[in-house]
């Protein structure tokens, strides 16, 4: 025990060591990271290099994830490389696990975490566009997951899934956004079953996020809602401990896990109170 944790009760004490245990498992562990070069996936890179693991990050941007690797190795990180790569075609997820495989030997984690732009506004009845945000949001999580799973059954690893509370919950202004991470969680959770009836050793790690202060998510809301938007190192932090932990969902912040499970409780107040809280 720590100092400090005398006073604890044993159960959070017991939890500590074990999430520690986790944390020091990373050191050295193989793990790809999509959508690095901002927000979440930037700070779930920074978290995984300060734990010493082996890191390939991707987006599409390459000057601005030669930073974030250059950082990666100042913070300790095992060894960092980029690849840059547009979700949106569909031949650059196969090429980007191919790489980190190659690159690394092998992989423990595969974190599915980038998202393309999409407005934050009513439908305009763009079909294209909701085909393209599938691609990107959905689609190329299916394709790397295809071409990783040989390498993490060999491994043992993890899919780590970024997810949103959108994905269980709709909502004005985010349509394209919202089939899309319906769409992710639907497929996720179904393989989740599958894996765990065929005894799989590789697990997947849903997260459930609710509002991030990433600079895309605020500059998108700004003069449409007035929530509390949670910081995004802590949201990745609480990703990767629950990952490391094998969980199979997540909820962050943790009022989320309750906005889920009441979900259909009330629906006409539920959606009044959701049209009520945007300004139109
Ligand atoms: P950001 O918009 O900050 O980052 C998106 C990342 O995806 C960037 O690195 C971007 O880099 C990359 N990206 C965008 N388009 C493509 C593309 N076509 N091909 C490859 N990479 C691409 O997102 P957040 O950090 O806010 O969100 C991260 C995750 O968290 C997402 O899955 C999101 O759904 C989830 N989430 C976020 C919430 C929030 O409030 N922020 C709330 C709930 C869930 P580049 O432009 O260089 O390609």
């Amino acid at each position: 025990d720590k100092e400090g944790d005398y006073h604890k009760p044993a159960l959070l004490r017991h939890r500590r060591c074990i999430q520690e245990a986790a944390e020091q498992s990373l050191r050295g562990a193989r793990v790809l990271v999509t959508g690095a070069s901002t927000g979440i996936g930037e700070q779930l890179a920074y978290h995984y290099a300060r734990l010493g693991a082996q890191l390939i990050i991707t987006a599409r941007r390459e000057s601005i994830l030669q930073k974030v690797v250059d950082k990666c190795l100042e913070l300790g990180a095992q060894q960092a490389w980029y690849i840059s790569a547009d979700m949106s075609q569909s031949a650059d997820p196969e090429r980007v696990v191919k790489y980190a495989v190659e690159k690394m030997e092998g992989l423990d984690y595969l974190v599915l975490n980038h998202i393309g732009s999409s407005p934050f506004q009513m439908w305009n009845q763009d079909a294209e566009h909701v085909r393209t945000l599938m691609q990107v949001n959905f689609l190329s999580y299916v394709q790397m997951t295809s071409a990783a799973l040989p390498t993490l059954e060999k491994s043992g690893g993890t899919i780590i899934v970024v997810s949103s509370m959108l994905g269980k919950l709709a909502t004005p202004f985010v349509a394209p956004y919202t089939a899309t991470k319906f769409a992710v969680n639907g497929f996720f959770e179904t393989l989740q079953h599958e894996f765990s009836m065929r005894k799989s050793n590789v697990s997947i790690s849903i997260h459930i996020l609710g509002l991030i202060d990433t600079d895309s998510a605020m500059e998108k809301i700004k003069g449409y809602i007035n929530a509390t938007a949670y910081p995004a190192s802590e949201a990745a932090m609480h990703i990767i401990r629950a990952g490391t932990t094998r969980q199979n969902f997540s909820f962050y912040p943790w009022y989320i896990y309750f906005v889920c499970l009441f979900r259909d409780w009330f629906i006409y107040f539920r959606d009044i109170c959701i049209q009520n809280s945007f300004t139109y």
